[in-house]
């Protein structure tokens, strides 16, 4: 178990994380999600142990490791790291890559450290590589040099695996392998696993809780569903759901939009917080559309793509720009034609897969 109390950094003027407060269990896939900038490089920094916070507390099972005055350096906490840029040493091979930190890690089991060869067998075998012992770093693919990274960090078994942004120099295609691959190798380590990501995708797809991160604050705290149909914050509504966001009034539960006071839409689930502010997030999926002449307030199709399973439109309302996904077999607009917009009524709208 990990714990964040009141954690703040500052780098000299600049304060990267206020006074972050986190409780991370055993074995639980977290996501740090949020956009540039926000803090999360910052946060699993101090996780690691490379720096200390400016004040505040970090407790790793219940053992001080790191406050203003102490800390626990990496090398002594049970913990792997993967980052975006692989950092592979070019004059290893695959094997020495996993062999290095079983033979040096501190926490390795007694028993690898005596048939080392034995226990990197088993992780390249776990990560897909069984076959390319003898490979340089200039000899491997995008994808294979990842799953090396990948290797080295899981190879003497930490406790906690650090990611950060470990997929983003690959490309799509391998994106969605190397997610498997990650869930599957959390699985079969029960390590917890912290990943730092600044895609909504990722992060839903993967995490069991999602830290949704935001000019160095947490914005909220939840699972994948949660963040994602119960938004508490406007921000964590347009960047987790890419809502619309629609201000207006609440009353009885109906919502009526600011630019068209009598229309009334029903509740979707939205969170008190954002009713308070006088807000209604609509992901672009709750939207319905329809010929002008139906009911609805009315636009224009601005820009239409197609997504395969869905139709993504750009509709002009009020000077407004709304994001609409439909389902493909849902009738099709052109650019310019006039549609009638309006919110669909189901409580409960499942998380699309990503
Ligand atoms: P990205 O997704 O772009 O990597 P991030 O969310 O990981 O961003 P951090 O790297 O944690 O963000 O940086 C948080 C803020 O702190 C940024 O505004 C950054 O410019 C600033 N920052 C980071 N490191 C330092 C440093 N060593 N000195 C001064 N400012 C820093």
């Amino acid at each position: 178990m990990i714990q964040l109390h009141n954690v703040t950094k500052q780098y000299g003027p600049f304060t990267a994380l206020h006074s972050v407060n986190l409780e991370l269990k055993r074995s639980e896939f977290t996501a740090i999600l949020g956009p540039s900038g926000c803090g999360k490089t910052t946060l699993l920094k101090l996780l690691a142990g490379f720096m200390k916070p400016s004040s505040g507390e970090i407790y790793m099972d219940g053992r001080l490791s790191a406050s203003k005055s102490e800390l626990i350096p990496p090398e002594k906490r049970n913990i792997g790291m993967v980052f975006q840029s692989f950092a592979l040493w070019p004059h290893m091979t695959v094997y020495d890559h996993v062999a290095f930190p079983i033979r040096h890690h501190r926490h390795t089991r007694e028993e690898w450290k005596q048939d080392i060869v034995a226990r990197a067998q088993h992780v390249l075998k776990l990560v897909g590589l069984e076959q390319l012992f003898d490979r340089y770093p200039s000899e491997l693919s995008g994808g294979q040099k990842q799953r090396v990274a990948l290797a080295r960090a899981i190879a003497p078994l930490p406790d906690i695996l650090l990611m950060d942004e470990p997929l983003s120099a690959l490309d799509v295609e391998l994106r969605m392998e190397m997610r498997n691959e990650i869930q599957r190798i959390h699985r079969e380590t029960q390590a917890s696993i912290i990943y730092v990501t600044h895609d909504q995708g990722e992060a839903l797809a993967m995490a069991d809780k999602i830290v949704v991160m935001n000019g160095g604050k947490i914005e909220q705290i939840g699972s994948p569903e949660e963040v994602y149909t119960k938004p508490e914050t406007a921000f964590v509504a347009s960047f987790v759901g890419k809502c619309n966001m629609i201000k207006g009034k609440w009353d009885n539960g109906q919502f009526c939009p600011e630019a068209f006071p009598w229309e009334s839409w029903p509740d979707i689930g939205i969170t008190d917080s954002l009713k308070k502010e006088g807000l209604c997030p609509v992901r672009p999926e709750q939207w319905q559309l329809a010929g002008g002449s139906a009911e609805g307030l009315k636009g224009t199709v601005l820009s239409v793509q197609y997504q395969g399973k869905e139709v993504h439109y750009s509709v002009e309302v009020d000077n407004e720009i709304w994001i609409v996904h439909q389902p493909i077999f849902a009738r099709r607009f052109q650019i310019g034609d006039t549609v009638s917009v309006s919110v669909k009524a189901a409580k409960r709208i499942e998380v699309p897969v990503f």
